[in-house]
């Protein structure tokens, strides 16, 4: 039986040319913003913690500034459509795995022929004086990491002896969800990861180089 090709696509810095949650801080700049990015990248706290104490620093009243902001300032990387057409033509599953916020990340995609249901990110509640992110799909009992939206929970549902797996990443929130696919699509510091632990990956600018990849790999 040849395997289901199965693919997990980043969000942040992946689809969208910028990453938006860092856009979103560096327009909106609440004190205290850059010692948490700087924090999440030197791993000293989780996503999690980072995301949410970033967002704790916005406060409600600002919500339609915030929104209206993230959605303007996406750029869809040159290829998406391509890939999602090509994912259909050959019966490829494709997930939206997202560290994301459900407030941009929904509304960016609806443009794409995406099933919601396969759309994962994270939430947010604008109830109380300051956003609070909230965590839908936290880690398993296999993930320590804290991940806020676990992609490696996501991506253990599916069995590599069925699927054949693929991620497509470029960053922090994809390391772990890197070391567990059969193949990784890596741009910017991913690619570092990936040659460091000697990772099945591919480099890729944008989605037509994935593509062409994936075309090249069915004739092998
Ligand atoms: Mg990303
Ligand atoms: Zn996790």
């Amino acid at each position: 039986m040849t395997k289901k090709q199965i693919i997990f696509c980043d969000f942040d810095g992946t689809i969208t040319v910028n990453d938006n949650i860092v856009a979103i801080m560096k327009h909106f700049q609440p004190p205290g913003w850059d010692q948490l990015v700087e924090q999440v990248l030197a791993k000293t706290i989780s996503i999690r913690e980072g995301v949410g104490r970033m967002f704790a620093l916005l406060p409600t009243s600002r919500k339609q500034e915030v929104v209206d902001f993230a959605i303007g300032n996406v750029r869809i990387r040159p290829g998406f459509q391509q890939l999602l057409d090509y994912c259909r033509h050959n019966g490829i599953e494709f997930y939206v795995t997202s560290g994301g916020i459900d407030f941009f990340v929904y509304p960016v995609l609806s443009q794409f022929p995406i099933p919601k249901d396969h759309i994962y990110c994270n939430g947010s509640d604008f109830s109380d004086n300051h956003i609070r992110i909230l965590w839908p799909h936290a880690c398993d009992e296999h993930c320590h990491n804290d991940c806020g939206m676990c992609k490696t929970a996501i991506i253990r549902r599916y069995s590599p002896e069925q699927y054949d797996r693929i991620m497509i990443g470029d960053s922090v929130t994809d390391f772990e969800g890197a070391k567990l696919v059969e193949t990784v699509f890596a741009r910017s510091i991913l690619v570092d990861l990936c040659k460091d632990l000697g990772l099945n990956y591919y480099a890729f600018d944008d989605f037509h180089d994935i593509v062409k990849q994936l075309e090249e790999l069915k004739v092998q």
